[in-house]
């Protein structure tokens, strides 16, 4: 029992350890502040049609005032520096899905942006806050065009579903970028 829980404590520390290492060596990626990913830096143009814990929803979907399709295409923007863990399509519901680490005051936040048509930047890859990493997608056609945003403080959780009543690990996206502006 006691061997299991060292050996669970290890692996989260050489996890962590992976990411305080890159930080080290490129700090100027370490995350200084937070802006909306679209519109920037304001979210100009678009609105939050389905926000957090509405009907379960672990994110913000930002779509353009202009409705239905008009968005399709819009640059996504880096909320804030940080590092790409992951960035690949991975169809069903989620179609083309970006994954950045943010250290931030010590600690680690994750941002995750969903149904992207395109994807600009790639695993392994650092960007600054306002960076295009990507265009505004449908999933392939599941929906009318939109920007599903997650922010997480936990970040190693799996991908998810995008909706649960358990917010465990996740937060108000709009709330923390208000909140940590710079
Ligand atoms: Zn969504």
């Amino acid at each position: 029992m006691s061997q299991n829980i060292k050996k669970k404590a290890d692996s989260s520390q050489d996890a962590f350890a992976f990411f305080d290492t890159i930080f080290t060596k490129k700090p100027t990626y370490v995350a200084k502040g937070f802006d909306f990913p679209v519109g920037k830096p304001d979210a100009k143009g678009y609105y939050n049609a389905q926000k957090f814990t509405v009907n379960d929803h672990l994110g913000d979907d930002w779509n353009g005032t202009g409705g239905g399709n008009t968005d399709l295409g819009d640059p996504i923007y880096a909320i804030g520096n940080g590092y790409v863990k992951f960035a690949n399509n991975i169809g069903g519901g989620w179609g083309n899905v970006i994954r950045i680490v943010h250290k931030y005051k010590g600690k680690y936040y994750e941002s995750l942006y969903a149904h992207c048509e395109k994807i600009s930047v790639k695993k392994g890859s650092f960007v600054n806050k306002g960076m295009q990493i990507g265009t505004i997608g449908n999933a392939d056609g599941a929906y009318y065009a939109h920007l599903h945003l997650e922010i997480r403080d936990d970040i190693f959780m799996e991908l998810g579903a995008g909706y649960d009543d358990d917010t465990k690990g996740f937060l108000n996206p709009t709330t923390f970028i208000k909140s940590n502006r710079n």
